[in-house]
Protein backbone atom coordinates (compact mmCIF):
# COMPACT_ATOMS: atom_id res chain seq x y z
CA UNK A 1 0.00 0.00 0.00
CA UNK A 2 1.10 3.95 -1.00
CA UNK A 3 2.88 5.90 1.79
CA UNK A 4 0.00 8.22 2.77
CA UNK A 5 2.35 12.12 2.23
CA UNK A 6 2.32 14.16 5.14
CA UNK A 7 0.30 17.06 5.08
CA UNK A 8 2.85 20.33 4.41
CA UNK A 9 0.86 23.59 5.71
CA UNK A 10 2.27 26.97 4.51
CA UNK A 11 0.86 29.80 6.14
CA UNK A 12 1.23 32.59 3.67
CA UNK A 13 1.79 32.67 -0.22
CA UNK A 14 5.29 32.10 -1.15
CA UNK A 15 6.65 32.09 -4.79
CA UNK A 16 6.10 28.85 -6.91
CA UNK A 17 9.85 28.43 -6.98
CA UNK A 18 10.42 27.80 -3.62
CA UNK A 19 7.48 25.42 -2.90
CA UNK A 20 7.80 23.12 -5.61
CA UNK A 21 10.59 20.96 -3.93
CA UNK A 22 7.60 20.65 -0.91
CA UNK A 23 5.13 18.98 -4.04
CA UNK A 24 6.75 15.84 -3.58
CA UNK A 25 7.45 15.44 -0.23
CA UNK A 26 4.00 16.28 0.96
CA UNK A 27 0.46 17.34 0.50
CA UNK A 28 0.85 21.37 0.34
CA UNK A 29 -1.75 23.71 1.83
CA UNK A 30 -0.99 26.82 1.23
CA UNK A 31 -3.13 30.05 2.90
CA UNK A 32 -4.59 31.82 0.27
CA UNK A 33 -4.19 35.20 1.19
CA UNK A 34 -0.83 38.13 1.78
CA UNK A 35 -2.74 38.65 5.16
CA UNK A 36 -1.63 36.62 8.18
CA UNK A 37 -3.83 33.64 8.56
CA UNK A 38 -6.11 33.61 11.74
CA UNK A 39 -5.13 31.61 14.87
CA UNK A 40 -8.53 29.81 14.45
CA UNK A 41 -7.98 29.10 11.18
CA UNK A 42 -4.37 27.82 12.41
CA UNK A 43 -5.43 25.77 14.86
CA UNK A 44 -7.83 24.10 12.72
CA UNK A 45 -5.28 23.23 9.83
CA UNK A 46 -3.10 21.99 12.23
CA UNK A 47 -4.94 18.83 13.13
CA UNK A 48 -3.80 17.18 10.52
CA UNK A 49 -0.25 18.90 9.97
CA UNK A 50 2.78 17.09 9.54
CA UNK A 51 4.87 19.81 8.51
CA UNK A 52 4.43 23.74 9.18
CA UNK A 53 6.20 26.82 7.50
CA UNK A 54 5.37 29.81 9.64
CA UNK A 55 5.91 33.40 9.59
CA UNK A 56 7.12 36.03 12.50
CA UNK A 57 3.75 36.56 13.07
CA UNK A 58 2.37 32.90 14.46
CA UNK A 59 2.54 32.34 17.95
CA UNK A 60 4.19 28.72 18.24
CA UNK A 61 3.77 27.73 21.93
CA UNK A 62 1.85 24.79 23.55
CA UNK A 63 -1.35 25.84 23.12
CA UNK A 64 -0.73 25.48 19.28
CA UNK A 65 1.09 22.40 19.54
CA UNK A 66 -1.65 20.44 21.75
CA UNK A 67 -3.94 21.45 18.46
CA UNK A 68 -0.95 19.92 15.78
CA UNK A 69 -0.70 15.77 17.33
CA UNK A 70 1.33 15.02 14.08
CA UNK A 71 3.39 17.96 13.93
CA UNK A 72 7.03 17.10 13.18
CA UNK A 73 8.89 20.45 12.04
CA UNK A 74 8.40 24.03 11.96
CA UNK A 75 10.20 25.83 9.60
CA UNK A 76 10.06 29.34 10.55
CA UNK A 77 10.83 31.82 7.57
CA UNK A 78 12.90 33.94 9.59
CA UNK A 79 16.88 33.88 11.69
CA UNK A 80 15.01 35.35 14.57
CA UNK A 81 12.95 32.54 16.46
CA UNK A 82 11.31 34.62 19.50
CA UNK A 83 7.63 34.02 17.97
CA UNK A 84 8.30 29.98 19.10
CA UNK A 85 8.67 28.16 22.37
CA UNK A 86 11.78 26.24 21.27
CA UNK A 87 12.00 24.03 24.83
CA UNK A 88 7.69 23.28 24.18
CA UNK A 89 9.25 22.09 20.39
CA UNK A 90 12.10 20.26 21.81
CA UNK A 91 10.01 18.56 24.75
CA UNK A 92 7.82 17.12 21.92
CA UNK A 93 10.83 16.38 19.71
CA UNK A 94 9.51 18.34 17.08
CA UNK A 95 12.27 20.04 15.07
CA UNK A 96 12.40 24.04 14.35
CA UNK A 97 14.69 25.38 11.43
CA UNK A 98 15.22 29.32 10.99
CA UNK A 99 16.64 31.08 7.66
CA UNK A 100 20.17 32.35 8.92
CA UNK A 101 22.39 33.50 6.72
CA UNK A 102 20.68 34.30 3.49
CA UNK A 103 18.86 37.84 4.98
CA UNK A 104 21.93 38.83 6.31
CA UNK A 105 23.28 41.34 3.43
CA UNK A 106 19.70 42.58 2.80
CA UNK A 107 19.24 43.57 6.49
CA UNK A 108 22.15 44.90 6.86
CA UNK A 109 21.77 47.32 4.15
CA UNK A 110 18.67 48.35 5.75
CA UNK A 111 20.41 48.95 8.94
CA UNK A 112 22.77 51.24 7.30
CA UNK A 113 20.06 52.86 5.52
CA UNK A 114 18.63 54.15 8.47
CA UNK A 115 21.53 54.83 10.24
CA UNK A 116 21.57 57.30 7.35
CA UNK A 117 17.84 58.03 7.02
CA UNK A 118 17.96 59.34 11.04
CA UNK A 119 21.49 60.96 11.03
CA UNK A 120 20.30 63.35 7.70
CA UNK A 121 16.60 63.96 8.68
CA UNK A 122 15.48 61.77 5.90
CA UNK A 123 11.69 61.14 6.70
CA UNK A 124 11.54 64.63 8.40
CA UNK A 125 12.34 66.31 4.99
CA UNK A 126 10.43 64.22 2.65
CA UNK A 127 7.37 65.04 5.26
CA UNK A 128 8.31 69.12 5.12
CA UNK A 129 8.72 68.54 0.99
CA UNK A 130 4.81 66.45 0.85
CA UNK A 131 3.31 69.13 3.16
CA UNK A 132 4.72 71.74 1.04
CA UNK A 133 7.08 73.10 3.60
CA UNK A 134 10.24 72.90 1.38
CA UNK A 135 12.72 74.64 3.63
CA UNK A 136 14.43 77.72 2.30
CA UNK A 137 17.89 76.63 1.02
CA UNK A 138 20.19 78.43 3.46
CA UNK A 139 23.42 77.26 4.97
CA UNK A 140 22.10 76.78 8.65
CA UNK A 141 18.65 75.17 7.60
CA UNK A 142 17.97 71.23 8.18
CA UNK A 143 21.42 70.38 9.29
CA UNK A 144 22.15 66.57 9.75
CA UNK A 145 25.36 64.49 11.42
CA UNK A 146 27.94 63.26 9.71
CA UNK A 147 27.86 59.29 9.27
CA UNK A 148 31.37 59.08 7.86
CA UNK A 149 34.67 58.94 10.59
CA UNK A 150 31.90 58.73 13.16
CA UNK A 151 32.02 56.01 15.90
CA UNK A 152 29.79 53.04 15.95
CA UNK A 153 28.84 50.71 18.85
CA UNK A 154 26.88 47.23 17.70
CA UNK A 155 25.35 45.47 20.41
CA UNK A 156 24.81 41.86 19.00
CA UNK A 157 27.99 41.74 16.28
CA UNK A 158 27.08 38.20 14.77
CA UNK A 159 26.27 37.48 10.85
CA UNK A 160 24.08 40.97 10.69
CA UNK A 161 26.34 43.11 12.95
CA UNK A 162 29.21 41.98 11.27
CA UNK A 163 27.71 42.87 7.80
CA UNK A 164 27.22 46.35 8.99
CA UNK A 165 30.73 46.51 10.52
CA UNK A 166 31.97 45.87 6.82
CA UNK A 167 29.69 48.54 5.56
CA UNK A 168 31.15 50.69 8.09
CA UNK A 169 34.54 50.62 7.20
CA UNK A 170 33.78 52.35 3.53
CA UNK A 171 32.38 55.26 5.86
CA UNK A 172 35.71 55.21 7.89
CA UNK A 173 33.77 54.77 10.81
CA UNK A 174 35.58 53.48 14.32
CA UNK A 175 33.48 50.29 15.62
CA UNK A 176 32.82 49.11 18.96
CA UNK A 177 31.06 45.88 19.79
CA UNK A 178 29.42 44.14 22.70
CA UNK A 179 28.80 40.46 22.86
CA UNK A 180 28.66 38.06 25.43
CA UNK A 181 31.92 36.14 24.05
CA UNK A 182 34.39 38.18 21.97
CA UNK A 183 33.66 37.47 17.80
CA UNK A 184 37.66 37.49 17.06
CA UNK A 185 36.89 36.78 13.32
CA UNK A 186 35.29 40.62 13.60
CA UNK A 187 38.10 42.02 15.47
CA UNK A 188 41.02 40.57 13.07
CA UNK A 189 39.45 41.36 9.78
CA UNK A 190 36.91 44.19 10.58
CA UNK A 191 38.77 46.18 12.86
CA UNK A 192 36.54 45.99 15.78
CA UNK A 193 36.85 46.76 18.99
CA UNK A 194 35.00 44.66 22.14
CA UNK A 195 34.28 47.21 25.28
CA UNK A 196 31.36 46.83 27.81
CA UNK A 197 28.15 47.96 27.47
CA UNK A 198 28.62 50.96 29.25
CA UNK A 199 31.36 52.11 27.09
CA UNK A 200 29.89 50.96 23.91
CA UNK A 201 26.86 53.24 25.17
CA UNK A 202 28.75 56.25 26.15
CA UNK A 203 31.06 56.31 23.55
CA UNK A 204 28.87 55.39 19.89
CA UNK A 205 27.18 58.18 18.04
CA UNK A 206 25.40 55.41 16.42
CA UNK A 207 24.11 52.60 18.61
CA UNK A 208 22.68 49.69 16.70
CA UNK A 209 20.70 46.62 18.22
CA UNK A 210 21.31 43.73 16.49
CA UNK A 211 20.86 40.94 19.14
CA UNK A 212 18.19 38.21 19.28
CA UNK A 213 15.06 38.92 21.42
CA UNK A 214 15.78 36.39 24.47
CA UNK A 215 14.36 36.83 27.96
CA UNK A 216 17.68 38.68 28.58
CA UNK A 217 17.37 40.70 25.71
CA UNK A 218 14.03 42.39 26.74
CA UNK A 219 14.47 45.61 27.31
CA UNK A 220 18.41 45.15 27.12
CA UNK A 221 17.87 49.23 26.22
CA UNK A 222 15.61 51.46 28.73
CA UNK A 223 15.97 54.75 30.26
CA UNK A 224 19.37 54.10 32.64
CA UNK A 225 20.92 52.69 28.52
CA UNK A 226 19.69 55.98 27.14
CA UNK A 227 20.93 58.01 30.12
CA UNK A 228 24.69 56.48 29.23
CA UNK A 229 24.49 57.40 25.42
CA UNK A 230 26.05 60.87 24.21
CA UNK A 231 22.80 63.56 23.75
CA UNK A 232 24.18 63.82 19.95
CA UNK A 233 23.85 60.04 19.73
CA UNK A 234 21.46 58.19 17.59
CA UNK A 235 19.61 54.51 18.78
CA UNK A 236 18.85 52.25 15.51
CA UNK A 237 16.97 49.01 16.15
CA UNK A 238 16.59 46.43 13.66
CA UNK A 239 16.18 43.19 15.57
CA UNK A 240 13.27 43.17 17.41
CA UNK A 241 10.66 45.46 19.02
CA UNK A 242 10.61 44.44 22.88
CA UNK A 243 14.26 44.98 23.07
CA UNK A 244 13.97 48.95 23.44
CA UNK A 245 11.56 49.93 26.07
CA UNK A 246 9.51 52.29 23.74
CA UNK A 247 8.14 54.81 27.36
CA UNK A 248 11.64 55.32 28.02
CA UNK A 249 12.98 55.76 24.20
CA UNK A 250 9.85 58.52 23.73
CA UNK A 251 10.90 60.33 26.95
CA UNK A 252 14.62 60.43 25.80
CA UNK A 253 13.59 61.80 22.51
CA UNK A 254 10.77 64.21 23.54
CA UNK A 255 13.70 65.64 25.82
CA UNK A 256 16.49 65.11 23.68
CA UNK A 257 18.25 63.09 26.10
CA UNK A 258 19.74 61.34 22.68
CA UNK A 259 19.47 63.08 19.70
CA UNK A 260 17.38 60.49 17.56
CA UNK A 261 15.91 56.91 16.67
CA UNK A 262 15.27 54.84 13.62
CA UNK A 263 13.30 51.31 14.16
CA UNK A 264 12.48 48.84 11.76
CA UNK A 265 10.67 47.24 14.86
CA UNK A 266 8.24 48.35 17.12
CA UNK A 267 6.59 47.16 20.39
CA UNK A 268 4.15 46.52 19.94
CA UNK A 269 4.01 45.63 16.23
CA UNK A 270 2.52 47.05 14.19
CA UNK A 271 2.41 50.62 15.88
CA UNK A 272 -0.31 52.00 16.00
CA UNK A 273 -0.86 55.92 13.52
CA UNK A 274 -1.55 57.24 17.17
CA UNK A 275 1.86 56.07 19.03
CA UNK A 276 3.70 58.74 20.41
CA UNK A 277 6.54 57.80 18.97
CA UNK A 278 5.31 59.10 15.76
CA UNK A 279 4.73 62.48 16.64
CA UNK A 280 8.25 63.13 17.02
CA UNK A 281 10.86 64.54 13.84
CA UNK A 282 13.61 62.59 15.43
CA UNK A 283 12.34 59.28 15.44
CA UNK A 284 12.50 57.37 11.97
CA UNK A 285 10.23 54.13 11.70
CA UNK A 286 9.61 51.98 8.94
CA UNK A 287 7.28 48.82 8.94
CA UNK A 288 9.71 45.78 9.44
CA UNK A 289 11.11 45.76 6.03
CA UNK A 290 14.81 44.34 7.24
CA UNK A 291 14.85 41.46 5.11
CA UNK A 292 12.16 43.02 2.41
CA UNK A 293 14.05 42.24 -0.81
CA UNK A 294 12.57 40.13 -3.42
CA UNK A 295 15.84 37.95 -4.11
CA UNK A 296 16.28 37.83 -0.27
CA UNK A 297 12.24 36.99 0.69
CA UNK A 298 12.33 34.10 -2.26
CA UNK A 299 15.70 32.90 -0.43
CA UNK A 300 13.92 32.71 2.74
CA UNK A 301 10.93 30.95 1.55
CA UNK A 302 13.87 28.73 -0.24
CA UNK A 303 15.52 27.62 3.01
CA UNK A 304 12.36 27.31 4.78
CA UNK A 305 11.28 24.57 1.98
CA UNK A 306 14.37 22.99 1.93
CA UNK A 307 14.31 22.15 5.70
CA UNK A 308 10.95 20.43 5.54
CA UNK A 309 11.62 18.70 2.24
CA UNK A 310 15.14 17.48 4.07
CA UNK A 311 13.47 16.48 6.91
CA UNK A 312 10.88 14.57 5.45
CA UNK A 313 13.03 12.64 3.00
CA UNK A 314 14.79 11.43 6.40
CA UNK A 315 18.26 13.74 5.70
CA UNK A 316 19.25 16.15 8.39
CA UNK A 317 17.51 19.94 7.40
CA UNK A 318 20.39 22.66 6.87
CA UNK A 319 19.48 25.00 9.47
CA UNK A 320 17.83 23.16 12.41
CA UNK A 321 17.47 25.40 15.86
CA UNK A 322 16.83 22.27 18.19
CA UNK A 323 19.39 19.90 16.73
CA UNK A 324 19.03 17.59 19.86
CA UNK A 325 15.76 16.30 18.45
CA UNK A 326 16.65 15.11 15.48
P1 LIG B 1 23.48 36.07 15.10
O1 LIG B 1 24.48 35.80 14.04
O2 LIG B 1 23.08 34.96 16.02
O3 LIG B 1 24.01 37.32 15.96
C1 LIG B 1 23.48 37.70 17.16
C2 LIG B 1 24.58 38.29 18.00
O4 LIG B 1 24.01 38.78 19.22
C3 LIG B 1 25.66 37.30 18.39
O5 LIG B 1 26.90 37.82 18.03
C4 LIG B 1 25.54 37.17 19.90
O6 LIG B 1 26.83 37.04 20.47
C5 LIG B 1 24.90 38.49 20.29
N1 LIG B 1 24.12 38.40 21.52
C6 LIG B 1 23.16 37.50 21.83
N2 LIG B 1 22.66 37.76 23.06
C7 LIG B 1 23.35 38.83 23.53
C8 LIG B 1 23.30 39.56 24.74
N3 LIG B 1 22.47 39.21 25.72
N4 LIG B 1 24.13 40.62 24.87
C9 LIG B 1 24.98 40.96 23.89
N5 LIG B 1 25.08 40.29 22.73
C10 LIG B 1 24.27 39.24 22.55
O7 LIG B 1 22.12 36.59 14.47
P2 LIG B 1 21.90 37.46 13.14
O8 LIG B 1 21.67 36.56 11.98
O9 LIG B 1 22.97 38.49 13.07
O10 LIG B 1 20.49 38.13 13.52
C11 LIG B 1 20.37 38.94 14.68
C12 LIG B 1 18.92 39.27 14.96
O11 LIG B 1 18.47 40.23 14.02
C13 LIG B 1 17.93 38.11 14.78
O12 LIG B 1 17.86 37.31 15.96
C14 LIG B 1 16.63 38.79 14.48
O13 LIG B 1 15.87 38.97 15.64
C15 LIG B 1 17.06 40.14 13.94
N6 LIG B 1 16.67 40.31 12.53
C16 LIG B 1 15.81 41.30 12.20
C17 LIG B 1 15.44 41.46 10.88
C18 LIG B 1 14.50 42.56 10.48
O14 LIG B 1 13.69 42.36 9.60
N7 LIG B 1 14.60 43.73 11.08
C19 LIG B 1 15.95 40.62 9.88
C20 LIG B 1 16.83 39.63 10.26
C21 LIG B 1 17.18 39.47 11.59
P3 LIG B 1 27.04 36.30 21.89
O15 LIG B 1 26.27 35.00 21.80
O16 LIG B 1 28.51 36.14 22.00
O17 LIG B 1 26.49 37.22 22.92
Amino acid sequence: MARQLPKIYVTRQLPEEALTPLRTCGTLSVWASDQAVSRETLLHELRDTGALLSMVTERIDDDLLDHAPQLRIVANMAVGYDNVDVPALTRRGVVLTNTPGVLTETTADLTFTLMLGIARRIGEGERRVRAGQWPVWSPFVFLGTDVHHATLGIIGLGRIGAAVARRARGFDMRVLYHNRARNKDAEEQLGCTWVDMDTLLGESDFVVVLVPLSPETRQLISTPQLKKMKPTAFLVNAARGPIVDPHALYAALRDKAIAGAALDVTDPEPLPADDPLLTLDNCLVVPHVGSASIATRTRMATLAAENIAAFLSGQRPPTPVNPEVL
